[in-house]
């Protein structure tokens, strides 16, 4: 007779899930898991041999290539692109100088979706702002045919929370600029760290014309407003080449199939795609290693109930295409839940699930599985990850297993996101802590047949 490794941590109304609570088998896995290196042989594999993936480039392009023989080559199943159209940004030549009253360079980028400068670039007077709110409720004439430059600072958070509101110079100010008829905007970099590396990431412009929009460094917009302070107006010479064009990208798929082809599945992922400054290590290299290694160390101990299907979505940076093709292309199938690791490469410290009242003791027995691993509870009515936010608004159960963010923003979106920043250590706890999750969610594992004794 085939033994059930173990079912879930709790009987749940579920008529397959019948087997006892095996805590003792749930916790072999997740020590096994901890000696993981399936992930880091991704995420190096992936960072080496592709580097960075900008979407919808020939660069993201080879990354799938890269995806589906490696998903293939570990066992998976119906391995396949789904591929979908998209405005494909790519970076030209970039410089900022400022020309009076103190001649110097700063280092800067563009942003994704920036307007483009001409070839020469372009001279402008700078106005300082030290919020959206303050752009936005200054006169259209104290900005028309000027540089905006917004000089809000990020504070470092666990939890990343700063990101979400201290973002809005970057994400909202280069359409407010453009409205006002500003020539160019230039923001402090959403970033926390004090190196000379500009953070780039998305923004749009929502029906405005698009301008030139750049990010300091963050020493270089505290240069900035230093040379502001001395009281002479600043002149800024920009050069922020970059073009848009129709282009395609894709999500990548693969499974493992579970017993049950009836039973709703359990998505994980991450994405595939990644800004063009670094290689796309913590973000999010790491987060499609860790979810895949997961997925293939439940493979290792035997045959889920539930299919797990890993999807390394195309093109999350400019703007979630890929969450949002999956969202129409699969929104509609049963999904048991869904869980994306896309916040680098640190320890795990937090669950959070939205599983809905009735299977409450499901998420307080993932609860308790986790916490071996130092995860301590978190929220049971809500979760979140920018890919699957589509399919958690439309109602599939979510699972948000939160790393800690303490220093992710001093990397992220730079030309610093490389493998070195990466800790195997934290790298095989986040893995333990997945593969634990897709554990208690599976349904009960059988082992293979080839194990089985006679
Ligand atoms: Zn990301």
């Amino acid at each position: 007779m085939t033994r059930i490794l173990f079912a879930a941590l709790l009987a749940t109304s579920a008529p397959l899930v019948a087997a006892p609570l095996t805590p003792i088998e749930v916790g072999a896995l997740r020590d096994t898991a901890l000696k993981d290196d399936y992930a880091w042989d991704i995420v190096e594999g992936l960072t080496t041999e592709v580097g960075q993936r900008l979407a919808g480039t020939e660069a993201e392009a080879r990354g799938r290539v890269w995806a589906v023989a490696k998903l293939k080559a570990m066992g998976f199943a119906n391995v396949r692109v789904e591929p979908f159209d998209m405005p494909v940004w790519t970076r030209g030549p970039e410089g900022a100088e400022i020309i009076a009253p103190f001649p110097q360079k700063l280092a800067i980028a563009a942003l994704g979706n920036s307007g483009t400068t001409p070839p020469a670039g372009i001279t402008g007077e700078i106005v300082h702002f030290d919020s959206v709110e303050a752009l936005e409720t200054a006169p259209d004439a104290a900005v028309r045919g000027k540089i905006v430059f917004i000089s809000q600072a990020m504070p470092r958070t666990q939890d990343g929370s700063g990101y979400g509101y201290f973002g809005g110079p970057r994400r909202k100010g280069p359409g407010i600029a453009g409205k006002k008829g500003a020539m160019a905007i230039v923001v402090r970099s959403i970033g926390t760290d004090h190196h000379r590396n500009p953070h780039t990431g998305v923004m749009s412009f929502e029906g405005v014309r698009p301008i030139p929009a750049g990010a300091l460094a963050v020493p270089d917009a505290e240069q900035l407003v230093r040379i502001i302070k001395r009281g002479k107006p600043v002149t800024m010479h920009l050069t922020l080449v970059s073009e848009t064009h129709p282009g395609r990208s894709g999500n990548v798929i693969a499974e493992l199939p579970g017993r049950d082809p009836a039973a709703p599945i359990l998505l994980v992922g991450g994405h595939l795609d990644s800004w063009d400054l670094g290689t796309g290590a913590i973000d999010d290299g790491a987060g499609v290693a860790i979810a895949t290694a997961a997925a293939k160390r439940i493979m290792d101990a035997g045959r889920p109930l539930r299919t797990i299907r890993i999807v390394w979505f195309g093109a999350e940076e400019p703007g979630i295409f890929g969450g949002l093709a999956y969202q129409a292309a699969h929104g509609k199938e049963p999904h048991y839940a869904a869980a994306e690791s896309d916040f680098g490469a640190d320890l795990v410290w937090k669950v959070n699930s939205k599983l809905g009242e009735a299977r409450k003791p499901e998420a307080v027995a993932l609860q308790l599985a986790l916490a071996p691993l130092g995860v301590v509870p978190g929220a049971t009515d809500e979760a979140d990850g920018s890919d699957i936010d589509p399919l958690i608004e439309g109602g599939v159960p979510g699972v948000g297993l939160s790393q800690d963010g303490t220093g992710y923003f001093d990397l992220h979106h730079t030309p610093d996101d490389t493998l070195d920043k990466i800790d195997p250590e934290k790298l095989r706890q986040n893995v333990a802590v997945w593969t634990t999750m897709l554990a208690v969610l599976s349904g009960g594992i059988e082992e293979p047949k080839r194990s089985r004794r006679r």
